[in-house]
């Protein structure tokens, strides 16, 4: 069964499938998905994580806009176009990588 990467946070007709998510550490996370103990061990979403820090920022737009979160979306976005997951970060391969059929169902056939 082909696999088949399709970030739930962002995709190019802005059709979303997840929200930003607030962690119970009053941490922002691109989506809720990633609020994982065993998540948490992989080094960029660690750190992701600890820059998201809500009590910490002026706005929720000094989150989002800074460098973990605008590497990730920089690093998603190129993987759903090449459709290679090399520098992605393993959970969300683990969250977002469904098998072709499984994909179909969620987001339509022909994809986002
Ligand atoms: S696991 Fe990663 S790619 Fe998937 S929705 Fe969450 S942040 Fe986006």
């Amino acid at each position: 069964m082909t696999k088949i990467f399709k970030p739930l946070c962002t995709n190019k007709k802005g059709r979303n499938m997840t929200e930003i998510a607030v962690t119970n550490r009053n941490q922002l996370l691109p989506c809720c998905h990633l609020d994982s103990p065993g998540y948490f061990k992989d080094p960029f979403i660690k750190k992701l994580a600890e820059s998201s820090d809500i009590s910490k920022h002026k706005s929720l737009d000094d989150i989002i806009y800074n460098y973990y979160w605008k590497t990730l979306n920089r690093i998603i976005t190129k993987a759903m176009d090449t459709q290679d997951t090399t520098d992605v970060p393993p959970p969300c391969v683990n969250v977002c990588t469904k098998e072709g059929r499984r994909a179909d169902w969620i987001f339509g056939k022909g994809g986002q």
